[in-house]
């Protein structure tokens, strides 16, 4: 047994002499926040890294998917997906529109495109899809389907860096994608997020709104609020972002061995890869059916937590079943949603995982199922 606990991920560092060396060009320039120059640097740089035209930060992805539902205009109704974190359903809410829940593709667990349309009606203004795990939404028919109904599609992409399909970058997708930088995403700035869009037309909008709406002056054009990405996290940012190709390999490994490790065992499912889909392996769920696989994905978890391996389940409960949303959705309206639910595990996966681990996390799983050989 290691001599850890292994939690279900791990924040990336970067060798801390390289960090070191960024901070100390903040204490020359004296600039903490405001769009300084590691803020600038890292900005460009990521609009490089996802491939797309623009690229604005914020202190985290949440206030930033709050920008884009606001910056927008987004009212009434949004249809999206209850199988997320938390966050995607309290932006729509907090910013007063309403959700209204699409079930899922059972098979890569993000929003069916094809159970968007009958969702439609005249209050809706928009469609926030998650690309879940860094599987890929259907973005051809749900931007058509944006076009069709003159919606707005903005993205959840927090879980999708250094996604792309057929070398486009995923953050080139709908109206705008918003990326989260969390601690425990594949590339961190410890807190931050950003958005990333095609139009300039968005560019002042957005960094009115991280800033109180004040652009360059006393004045304020919009009812802004703070939300700016600070010099020492933007620093962060420019250490990691050498080292999440590097990062994105190690998981592809680890990932693989799990695949290898679990095929074949009756009950016991993964989201398939998808077509010309370049992946980042940000998680690795998996899917238990108890009735095949002889133990509840639950009784599985306390298996593995009796070794000391905290996986989660991701996403369980669907947000439309929140205490704070309490006799505001039902559950039965996105049937696959609740089913998948209950039955996925995400298992721990991060850069310096030991492959040693991988195995026994992979053996504990197959004692609970009796299926071991
Ligand atoms: C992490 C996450 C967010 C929020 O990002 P923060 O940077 O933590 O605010 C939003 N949506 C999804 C799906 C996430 O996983």
């Amino acid at each position: 047994m290691s001599l850890e606990p292994t939690y279900v991920t791990r924040p990336a560092l970067p060798p801390i002499e390289e960090y070191i060396s960024e901070i100390r060009d903040i204490w020359s320039a004296r600039m903490l926040t405001n769009a300084g120059p590691k803020h600038q640097q890292l900005s460009s740089s990521l609009s490089e890294y996802l491939g797309v035209p623009r690229a604005s930060l914020f202190a985290n992805g949440h206030l930033a998917l709050e920008c884009a539902i606001q910056a927008l205009g987004v009212t009434g109704e949004v249809i999206t997906t209850p199988f997320t974190f938390a966050s995607t359903t309290h932006a729509i809410v907090r910013s007063g529109a309403t959700p209204v829940f699409c079930d899922i593709d059972p098979d890569s667990c993000v929003i069916d495109a094809e159970k968007v349309e009958s969702l439609i009606t005249e209050r809706t203004s928009a469609i926030v899809p998650v690309h879940v795990y860094g599987n890929l939404c259907d973005v051809d028919r749900l931007q058509q389907i944006a076009d069709k109904y003159d919606l707005r599609l903005i993205f959840d992409a927090a879980h999708a860096f250094g996604v792309s399909r057929d070398g486009v970058g995923v953050g080139n997708f709908g109206d705008v994608s918003m990326f989260s930088f969390h601690a425990t995403k594949v590339f961190n700035t410890i807190e931050g997020g950003a958005l990333t869009y095609q139009s300039a037309d968005f560019e002042r909008p957005f960094t009115s709104w991280r800033q109180f709406g004040q652009v360059g002056g006393e004045n304020a054009e919009s009812v802004g609020t703070n939300a700016k990405m600070n010099e020492f996290a933007a620093a962060m940012g420019i250490c990691n972002l050498r080292y999440v190709d590097q990062s994105i390999e190690l998981r592809r490994r680890l990932s693989e061995r799990y695949q290898s490790n679990l095929a074949g065992i009756d009950g016991l499912t993964f989201n398939r890869p998808q077509a010309g889909v370049h992946s980042n392996y940000s998680y690795f769920p998996v899917f238990f059916d108890a009735d095949t696989f002889g133990r509840t994905r639950d009784e599985v978890a306390l298996a593995l937590a009796h070794q000391d391996v905290y996986a989660r389940r991701y996403f369980h409960p669907l947000t439309s079943e929140f205490a704070a949303y309490k006799g505001r959705f039902a559950v039965s309206e996105t049937p696959v949603a609740a089913v998948v639910a209950e039955r996925v595990l995400t298992l721990p996966l991060y850069a310096d995982l030991p492959m040693a681990e991988v195995d026994r996390i992979c053996d504990i799983i197959l004692k609970t199922s009796g299926q071991s050989t």
